[in-house]
């Protein structure tokens, strides 16, 4: 029996996490949750996973949940503030700890699992675009597998699962557009309420807004060069609106590996909770005859700029890919919050990032800073109108 910790577990992927994590009960056990505030969909996991422990990261809303489970006889110690997803990440006896928190806050919870010496699965890419050498060299150190959730890196993790990693030519991740690849009209006149139709996947506000300029891409490919140890020259991105070819990877002889499957995460989590090993699971198995045609085209990298600023950030490394992820983070809560327009995204985190002098560290602490630092400045340029 596989014990598992999930943070973030009330999210998108939190809750197709515990679906998958319920077809697989006679094989993983949910021992911890936790979510930011809400404790309604909380109250409903506890009861139907029955977990030791839960944190809320809401003060007030931890209090009530312990006044309910007090009401209604249910025995779970129940954490509160940041520090208790992190309290949860440690827990000894749990294999594996599920981060799907998210945005930069799943950051500490990802170092605390690692130095306990938890294999953690990971669906949080900003922590590893913003820290990833860092959590790299510590996963070594500390002997622990790190477990891609996100389709294209489950893909990639598979396709290269029994090769060295020195035979690699090129990673090839897949693209599905996202809803504006074929839009002929103004990008600058692109509403809210376009930016948030994703036409393939079901997700969080966040990651769907940055799916829609394509940055999700671009954290993607330095994602994939943070996991896979290949420099991001290596790493190329592929339109493919069928979305059902997650990613590739080529070998040196000339071959390519690909993994297919429909479009649904559960596969990737389920695939992170169970390896080395596979199980039966309940996703619509593919059919090729429906699917009829592969499609594959060249990304547009001036349309889409955020595309160009990650390869950027990734070739200057050190603190520039944390500065991208923490002004882009601004840029979206803004642009959900109708302060400014769609093409206004990308502009921030540019302005951003030409202003920052790259600090050469690799130390936590120097990552941290470029965050605080680019969000106080990408706040900035939003408030006094760019
Ligand atoms: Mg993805």
């Amino acid at each position: 029996m596989k014990k598992i910790v999930v943070l973030g577990s009330s999210g998108s992927i939190g809750t197709q996490t515990l679906d998958t994590v319920y077809n697989m009960r006679d094989n993983v056990r949910v021992e911890g949750l936790a979510v930011d505030s809400n404790i309604e969909i909380l109250k409903l996991q506890i009861k139907k996973f029955k977990p030791s422990m839960v944190s809320v990261n809401d003060y007030v809303k931890s209090r009530d949940l312990k006044k309910w489970c007090a009401s209604n006889n249910i025995k779970v110690n129940v954490y509160s503030g940041p520090s208790g997803a992190e309290k949860l990440a440690e827990t000894p006896g749990v294999d594996t700890v599920l981060i799907a928190i998210v945005g930069t806050a799943g950051l500490k919870s990802t170092l605390a699992a690692v130095k306990s010496r938890k294999n953690i699965a990971i669906a949080n890419k900003e922590s590893l675009v913003m820290a990833g050498s860092y959590i790299m060299k510590l996963a070594s150190e500390n002997d622990v597998s790190v477990l891609p959730i996100d389709s294209e890196h489950s893909a990639v993790f598979q396709c290269c699962a029994n090769e060295k990693k020195s035979q690699i030519k090129k990673i090839i991740l897949t693209a599905s557009g996202g809803p504006f690849y074929r839009y002929n009209k103004k990008f600058s006149q692109i509403t809210l309420e376009q930016a948030l139709k994703h036409p393939t996947w079901k997700m969080g506000k966040k990651i769907t807004i940055d799916s829609a300029t394509l940055m999700n891409k671009g954290l993607e490919a330095i994602e994939a060069s943070v996991l896979f140890g290949v420099p991001i020259e290596k790493i190329e991105i592929i339109m493919h609106p069928q979305s059902v070819l997650h990613s590739m990877v080529e070998y040196i002889d000339g071959s390519i590996i690909a993994q297919l499957s429909n479009p649904d995460m559960r596969l990737s989590i389920q695939y992170a909770l169970t390896y080395p090993e596979r199980l039966p699971s309940r996703i619509r198995p593919l059919n090729l005859y429906d699917v009829g045609k592969l499609e594959f085209f060249k990304p547009d990298f001036n349309r889409f700029p955020c595309l160009r600023l990650s390869y950027y950030a990734a070739k200057r490394g050190f603190t520039m890919p944390s500065v991208m992820n923490a002004a882009n983070e601004v840029a979206v809560g803004a642009f959900l919050d109708k302060e400014i327009k769609f093409t206004n995204i990308a502009e921030i985190v540019e302005k951003t990032m030409n202003a920052h002098t790259v600090s050469k560290s690799v130390s936590l602490n120097s990552f941290i800073e470029a965050d605080s630092w680019a969000r106080f400045y990408a706040k900035k340029l939003i408030d006094k109108g760019m």
